[in-house]
C-alpha cells in the first residue's frame, strides 16, 4: 500500500510544502528532481528518493540493524496495529473536514514504517503523509521502502518546513520540540504525541532490569510539558498485550535502547523460548493549534 498521492517523487510536489533550511525562502522546483528557492539554494532529490535538507552536522546513533529490525516489528507483527488504528481514526475523526484531507507529517519517523502503517489505515481520503527525521540511515531505508512517500532528512529544531502549512503532526515514542510543531501546524491542526505509559514493555523492562529502579517509568513531566503548550488537550490510554514469537522477540531486543545496555544472558532469556506477550501501554496526546483558528 502506497501514500495516497501520486507522482510523489516529483520536485514540484514538495514546494508548496517544504522551505529552504538556509534562508527560509519558498522552493521551486528546478527540474523534476532539484529543489531551489529564490536566492539560489539548490537541494537535489537523492538517488533512493528522499530531500537532504539539514544544514548541519546531525549525530544519530540507530544503524541500519537497528532500523531493519523495527520495520521487522512494526510490518511483520501486530504490536503496534491497534495503535495504528487507533491514530488513523483520531486523524479521520478529530482533524478537521476528513473529507477535505491535508498534510500528516511524521516528526521523527525512523525508517517510516509507523507513518506508512497510519497512513494505510486512513485509505485513500486525500491525506497525505510526510516523514522527517535528523538519521540519514532512516530516511533513507523509509525513501528506499515506501516508494511513493515523502521523506526529508533534517534537524527537528529547524524543520524545513512552512509555517502554519501541516494539518496533523505526529510524534511518536521520540523527543518533542513543541516550538517547531506549533509553527508548522495549520490553524485548527492537530498534534498526536504517543508517550509510553508505566507498563509500557513492561516484560523487557522486568528481564533486563528487573532489580533495579530503570522498572519505574512516570511520564507525568512529559503530559505537563505537553499541556503547558496546548492547554485544551485530550489523553487517550492504550493498553494491550501482543504475541511476540521467537523471530519477533530477536528484532524487539535490537530496536530497544533498554537492552543496548543489559547482560547478554538476561537478553537471551529473554529470546530464547516459543514467543511471549508483549505489553503495549501508551498515552496518546492530543492538542489542537487553536491559536488562530
Ligand atoms: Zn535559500
Amino acid at each position: 500500500m502506497n501514500f495516497p498521492i501520486n507522482g510523489a517523487r516529483s520536485a514540484r510536489n514538495y514546494i508548496s510544502i517544504l522551505k529552504c533550511p538556509v534562508c527560509g525562502g519558498r522552493f521551486d522546483a528546478n527540474g523534476p528532481q532539484s529543489l531551489i528557492c529564490p536566492q539560489g539554494h539548490a537541494f537535489d532529490m537523492a538517488k533512493q528518493g528522499y530531500f537532504n535538507l539539514t544544514i548541519r552536522p546531525a549525530h544519530s546513533h540507530y544503524d541500519k540493524e537497528l532500523f531493519d529490525a523495527r520495520r521487522s516489528i512494526i510490518t511483520g507483527s501486530r504490536l503496534y496495529a491497534p495503535l495504528h488504528e487507533t491514530i488513523a481514526g483520531m486523524i479521520a475523526n478529530r482533524a478537521g473536514n476528513p473529507a477535505s484531507g491535508g498534510l500528516v507529517v511524521d516528526m521523527g519517523c525512523g525508517e517510516g514504517s509507523h507513518l506508512q502503517k497510519i497512513m494505510h489505515g486512513l485509505g485513500p481520503s486525500g491525506w497525505i503523509g510526510l516523514g522527517v527525521d535528523l538519521s540519514k540511515e532512516g530516511i533513507r531505508l523509509a525513501a528506499r521502502q515506501y516508494a511513493d512517500g515523502l521523506w526529508v532528512f533534517s534537524d527537528l529544531a529547524h524543520a524545513p518546513l512552512q509555517d502554519q502549512s501541516v494539518q496533523v503532526v505526529l510524534n511518536l515514542l521520540s523527543p518533542a520540540n513543541y516550538r517547531e510543531f506549533k509553527r508548522i501546524l495549520a490553524p485548527g491542526g492537530v498534534l498526536v504525541k504517543v508517550v509510553p505509559g508505566a507498563d509500557y514493555l513492561r516484560e523487557l523492562r522486568e528481564t533486563l532490569h528487573g532489580d533495579s529502579n530503570k522498572r519505574d517509568y512516570s511520564n507525568a513531566n512529559i503530559v505537563s510539558l505537553f499541556r503547558q503548550h496546548f492547554s485544551k488537550m485530550e489523553v487517550v490510554h492504550l493498553k494491550y498485550r501482543q504475541w511476540l514469537d521467537t523471530e519477533a522477540l530477536r528484532d524487539f531486543v535490537r530496536m530497544s535502547p533498554l537492552a543496548w545496555s543489559a547482560e547478554q544472558a538476561k537478553i537471551a532469556a529473554f529470546t530464547d523460548r516459543d514467543g511471549a506477550e508483549i505489553t503495549v501501554d501508551v498515552d496518546l496526546l492530543l492538542g489542537r493549534n487553536d491559536s488562530l483558528s
